[in-house]
């Protein structure tokens, strides 16, 4: 029957050793997309993917493949990022499939995002299928990385393909091992509909398109269908595959990997990870969906125009659609005003939301500096979560601040094991174990506060080690640390915006530098401004921001007003992403200052 004919994977693998490359092959292979159309990590098809030459979105897409068995197999391959901050988008993929494509790069060998992910589909009991990719390069060495799949990872790759994504060398080889390695679905066509929604994206014309994989029964166009988490109900209007444009189909059935609309104008009542069923023909019991996810960094998200804040709220929810990580809730700044305190994954996931909140929806927006969430202990024994640093309660008031540690995994040669402990001590990192994974490549594992990782922790890592070595890292508890909270006045006014968390021991020397960052990124002004670092109404560094010493305008322009209002139109335009706080204008960068150590 139907279901034996259908192969669903993901391709995993670090970031970098060649997922959307293998994936272009296959889709040329398989004559998915025609040689015209072909374009490099095609499936990469957010601009914001392809600028950055990396993977955000997962992707799924139906092709065919005719095997050498003379039967055609319909494949869902499913495209996954390799970024730590979107492994959300692995795991959700993987729950979609029988089987995952492990690719690893024959040069590089395993890396730590290599095992993070392999560990998710291995945890999914999905059957793994080993490439080893870039065989052409001089640097190859794939019976070494061969071996080590073996050891590291601990699963059988004496048979792993041996591929060059760029050259198009083993793409055949492993389309069959596919076929016979990875297991046909096996759910129930004739049983009650469910189907697990994997991701979703709003569209204006036809409402909430959502991913769904099927594992039982079938859904058409007319159905009555239900999302058994928020109990909302829907007619499908359309159900259909990506090929990898979307194509309509007359029905899906248990093992697909499709879309469904619905008309669905509500945002509010569809969420990753729930099962939609049959509304007259109901599932007894729902799938088991996906684990929250806790946002690792918290920052504030402000439109530089106020009156935009209605557009940013909806412009947050319908991104959340498509990015199920996000979380956020209404927060007000004196100096920014009304705004939205957001949670992220990390950095990158915080840098890809404002890129997708401004491009997609035409926003301007100023973000304030990442902070992690701390535990504030205070002396009445109650325990206040701290998501905002000037949110943190007074100092007499506390007994104790934690902060939240994570256990770091670094993979990197031994040349350079050194240069990594210095790195993790120098972030108040403690030491746990040094494995040696072969002759020459270490596993090194640290404790250290998350606030010292997610900052340019990663950048200063791959700058003192050539490159070389890979970090996966999982929150582990809170500890106790003694840390204060570092507010920062401009002309004599607190800018709520700017307050920040420090160790006690790098207070001042982290205050002396942000004030002398800060008199270089906020612009002169007409008046003189003291820029003031505090630790409560203790003064720790202070500096001036000079005055100009004349009215450039009024000498320049003095008679001409149409010159002189085009000069203000462009300084206006300019001072997107300023903000005026009190009588002072504070540039984006001005709120990013606070995260730069060096
Ligand atoms: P992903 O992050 O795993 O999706 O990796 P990409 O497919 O985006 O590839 C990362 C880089 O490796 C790109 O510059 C590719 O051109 C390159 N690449 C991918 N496969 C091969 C290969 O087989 N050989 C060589 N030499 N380069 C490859
Ligand atoms: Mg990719």
């Amino acid at each position: 029957e139907h279901q034996k004919y259908i192969r669903n994977f993901s391709i995993v693998a670090h970031i970098d050793h060649g997922k959307s490359t293998l994936a272009d092959r296959i889709l040329e292979m398989t004559d998915t997309v025609a040689k015209r159309d072909m374009k490099n990590q095609l499936l990469d098809n957010m601009d914001l993917e392809r600028e950055r030459g990396i993977t955000i979105k997962l992707n799924a897409v139906e092709l065919t493949y005719h095997a050498k068995d003379g039967h055609d197999y319909e494949f869902h391959l499913i495209d996954t990022p390799g970024h730590v901050d979107f492994s959300y988008e692995v795991s959700r993929s993987l729950a979609a499939c029988e089987g995952a494509v492990l690719v690893v790069d024959a040069a590089q060998g395993v890396e730590a995002q290599t095992l993070a992910n392999v560990y998710l589909a291995i945890d999914d009991d999905l059957e793994i299928v080993p490439v080893i990719n870039k065989i052409d390069l001089p640097s190859a060495e794939p019976e070494k990385v061969r071996k080590e799949i073996e050891n590291v990872i601990g699963i059988d790759a004496s048979d792993a393909v041996l591929a060059s994504a760029k050259k198009g060398i083993g793409i055949e080889d492993l389309l069959e091992q596919i076929v016979h390695k990875i297991p046909a679905p096996s759910g129930d066509v004739n049983g009650p509909l469910k189907a697990l929604v994997f991701d979703s994206v709003y569209d204006d014309y036809r409402g909430v398109v959502l991913s769904v994989r099927l594992f039982e029964g079938t859904v058409q166009p007319g159905d009555k269908i239900k999302m058994m988490n928020s109990g909302s109900e829907y007619e499908v209007t359309e159900v259909g595959v990506n090929s990898p444009n979307p194509v309509k189909r007359d029905y899906l059935m248990s093992g697909d990997v499709g879309y469904i609309t619905a008309s669905i104008k509500d945002i509010t009542t569809t969420r990753v990870g729930d099962t939609v069923t049959n509304a007259n023909d109901p599932a007894e019991k729902e799938l088991p969906g996906y684990r929250e996810m806790h946002p690792m960094v918290y920052a504030g998200l402000y439109p530089t125009d106020n009156a935009k804040f209605d557009d940013l709220r909806e412009a947050l929810e319908k991104l959340k659609l498509n990015d199920a990580a996000l979380e956020f809730e209404p927060e007000v700044s004196q100096a920014l005003g009304f705004g939205f305190r957001c949670g992220f994954l990390g950095l990158l996931h915080m840098d890809v939301v404002q890129e997708r909140l401004e491009r997609e929806f035409s926003l301007d927006l100023i973000t304030t500096a990442p902070s992690v969430t701390y535990e504030a202990k205070l002396t009445d024994d109650t325990v206040k979560e701290v998501e905002n640093p000037s949110e943190m309660p007074d100092t007499s008031s506390i007994k104790q601040i934690s902060e939240p540690y994570v256990k770091a995994t670094i993979m990197v040669p031994n040349d350079y094991v050194g240069a990594v402990m210095e790195l993790c001590q120098h972030r108040r990192g403690i030491f746990d174990t040094m494995e040696y994974l072969d002759d020459y490549r270490v596993n090194v594992v640290y404790h250290m506060p998350l606030s010292e990782i997610i900052f340019d922790f990663f950048d200063k890592l791959k700058s003192g080690t050539h490159g070389y070595a890979s970090l996966d890292y999982e929150v582990e508890d809170y500890r106790a640390s003694d840390l204060v909270k570092i507010d920062i006045l401009l002309n004599g006014e607190k800018v709520d915006a700017l307050s920040f968390i420090s160790h006690r021991q790098f207070a001042a020397t982290r205050a002396r530098d942000i004030v002398g960052r800060l008199k270089n990124i906020i612009p002169r002004q007409n008046f003189e401004i003291p820029v003031q670092a505090a630790i409560g109404a203790k003064i720790i560094a202070r500096t001036n921001i000079k005055a100009y010493r004349k009215d450039v305008t009024a000498k320049l322009y003095g008679g001409d007003r149409t010159r002189r209002m085009k000069l203000l139109e462009k300084q206006k335009a300019g001072k997107k992403r300023m903000k005026a706080v009190g009588k002072v204008d504070i540039p984006q960068e001005a709120f990013m200052a606070v995260l730069q150590t060096d």
